[in-house]
């Protein structure tokens, strides 16, 4: 039987997280279009598929695209810019002042920067919340990554809209804008319970509603947020948002570090996703989200990097390192959370936290969003079980080729749809730009 394709690419070791977490030695994906059209063993595809194009990776490891599941891209302009801070010092003496600077362009530059650093590392979809988010979107598609963008709702007046109104049809506007691309969509995303009132929240959630888009927003981020809710409110922060009815299968919550056993099963009960940004949680000295226990509640929790001046790198492979490792030291238990559930995490459950059914898996009828890490990396050398070598011993630094709906984006160092040596020229008056801004603050 003739297999469609048109690309067909070749590798000695494919890991699919297919239903089954197949793994195929000597394997192939065909792909038509934007559409994966088979994987398999090499012998049995190449025959049946008439390609028109082949790429052979050789001692390659071809897997699903990343899907980094919470971050801000264009904070990669405030990476390195002030650490090692308490939370509030670090945001109100140094992020926030820099950030009501930014303009459009600048967004847009941070974007570019972040997708550029994410192809080069494996992650082909991102999940985004910021202000002029129609310039990340815009980034994203100059780039051809996917995306699920959304600029946030939060207290008013913002630098983008001036009433919770006028922010909502911004929201509604993008949405419009990008209803039926390809690549890039919107969420309906709320900045946090402490930056919002139970009416902009509400409103938020009838919007995504009425959009039918995903609701998301950072909650039960730490301790701190968890006080502050309790003392406005009178109310833990999922308590808080179940009491105003924004937790369903529609919701996804940002980090879920500060949870008491109720609200594990609440999550559990109401389908909600969750999604785990381990390293922000560490470099801000948030603790450590319960993961396993919000796993076997049944609550979908993808991986995400959070922006990139609290992590301080977008790679989803030293994501999965560290969450795998973390989860194990914070329990005591070096069994808990296996490689293979820290890989399902940064793709197929990512996935399903962002709506994204046709992705995180190589299977027939999926997107073709892979990546491949060059396995004669010494730190992946012998391959004695390639999910191991995926989580815990890649960096992101051996990733050779990233593709996003069939069209190669990034290969053996090159990046085809972004110009580095321009992004570097721009980003090298970041640095000026912020001392600047810092000195008048
Ligand atoms: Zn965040």
């Amino acid at each position: 039987m003739d297999i469609p394709c048109e690309l067909l690419v070749l590798a000695d070791v494919i890991v699919t997280q297919d239903a089954e977490r197949r793994v195929v030695r000597d394997g192939a994906v065909a792909v038509a279009g934007d559409a994966i059209t088979a994987v398999g063993p090499r012998a049995e595809i190449e025959p049946a598929a008439q390609a028109e194009r082949v790429i052979d990776l050789g001692h390659a490891l071809l897997l699903p695209g990343l899907v980094n599941a919470h971050g801000h891209a264009a904070m990669s302009l405030f990476r390195g810019v002030a650490d090692d801070l308490p939370l509030m010092e670090w945001l109100q003496g140094h992020i926030w002042p820099l950030e009501k600077r930014l303009t459009p362009r600048l967004v847009h530059l941070g974007g570019l920067i972040a997708c550029a650093e994410m192809l080069a590392t494996g992650t082909t979809c991102f999940a985004d919340m910021y202000l002029y988010e129609h310039e990340i979107a815009a980034a994203a598609e100059a780039a051809g990554m996917r995306a699920v963008t959304a600029e946030g709702v939060i207290r008013t007046p913002t630098m983008t809209y001036a009433t919770l109104e006028e922010g909502l049809e911004l929201i509604e506007r993008l949405h419009r804008r990008y209803d039926g691309h390809p690549l890039v969509g919107c969420a309906v995303m709320a900045h946090a319970v402490y930056t919002t009132d139970a009416d902009a929240l509400r409103r938020s959630f009838a919007l995504a509603e009425r959009l039918d888009l995903r609701w998301m927003i950072h909650a039960a981020e730490s301790a701190a947020e968890t006080e502050l809710c309790l003392k406005t409110f009178g109310k833990r922060p999922l308590a808080y948002l179940d009491s105003l009815e924004l937790l369903g299968r529609r919701t996804t919550l940002f980090h879920c570090v500060d949870l008491i056993p109720e609200e594990i099963e609440l999550l559990g009960k109401r389908g909600a996703a969750v999604v785990h940004c381990p390293r922000s949680n560490m470099k801000l000295g948030n603790g450590f989200a319960p993961i396993q226990a919000l796993r076997q509640a049944g609550v979908a929790v993808g991986l995400g990097t959070d922006g990139p001046a609290s992590n301080n790198d977008l790679s989803m492979f030293r994501e999965m390192g560290v969450c795998a490792r973390v989860q194990k030291a914070f329990r005591n238990d070096p069994a808990l959370l296996p490689a293979q559930a820290v890989l399902d995490m940064a793709t197929r459950d990512g996935a399903a936290a962002l709506s994204l059914p046709h992705i995180g898996r190589l299977e027939r009828g999926a997107r073709a969003d892979m990546t491949a890490l060059d396995l004669s990396s010494p730190n992946l050398m012998p391959l004695h079980d390639p999910v191991s070598q995926a989580v815990y011993a890649a960096t992101g630094g051996e990733v050779r080729l990233t593709m996003v709906n069939g069209r190669v984006l990034y290969m053996d160092g090159q990046h085809l749809t972004l110009d580095l040596p321009d992004l570097l020229a721009e980003a090298r008056e970041i640095v000026a730009w912020a001392r600047e801004q810092e000195s008048v603050c």
